[in-house]
């Protein structure tokens, strides 16, 4: 692991009050007008992301945060435990209003190991998890998404504060 990404989490603990304002406004830009060609832009920036942001030292979205549980993740994690669909919901999970959408009750979630940050279902973890932060995915439809992660996630921020530096919005 490099110095640098080293103390993901504390460092983006002390960063993100003091850029919040000029994240969101950058964002809140982006989201009205995007930039000719920011897919391609945004593609590289997030190489970068990964060289500098280690999850392993992080792991705020699974502490702070909790994914939905698609009807697939639900069968398939059950199945992992022996439980029934129902079994696990009722252990684990509730039901939002409104949405519908099954989430933990949890925080942490309890599927991870707090000792080394590592997920205990990684292979079988929801599909949400496995998607997490949704950086490589079309800028363009994600912005909203990453106006909300940014709050949490180290590396979201990073590939925000990269953008800033990369891309002009009106
Ligand atoms: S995806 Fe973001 S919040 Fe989750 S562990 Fe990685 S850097 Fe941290
Ligand atoms: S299932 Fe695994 S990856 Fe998803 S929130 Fe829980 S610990 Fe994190």
């Amino acid at each position: 692991m490099s110095e640098k990404q080293v103390n993901t989490l504390r460092k983006f603990k002390q960063q993100m009050p003091k850029n919040r304002r000029r994240f969101r406004t950058f964002l809140t830009k982006l989201e009205k007008k995007a930039p000719k060609g920011i897919e391609k832009i945004t593609a590289a920036i997030e190489k970068e992301v990964w060289q500098e942001v280690d999850c392993l030292t992080c792991a705020n979205c699974c502490k702070t945060m909790t994914p939905t549980f698609t009807a697939a993740d639900l069968k398939r994690i059950s199945a992992h435990f022996g439980q029934t669909v129902e079994e696990f919901k009722e252990k684990w999970l509730y039901k939002e209003r409104g949405s519908g959408d099954w989430m933990n009750k949890k925080q942490p979630c309890q599927f991870l190991n707090l000792k080394d940050n590592k997920c205990s279902i990684y292979e079988i973890r929801p599909d949400d998890c496995a998607g997490f932060p949704h950086l490589p995915k079309r800028m363009k439809d994600y912005v909203h998404v990453h106006k909300q992660n940014v709050e949490y996630c180290p590396a979201t921020y990073k590939m925000v504060e990269k953008m800033i530096g990369q891309i002009d919005v009106k």
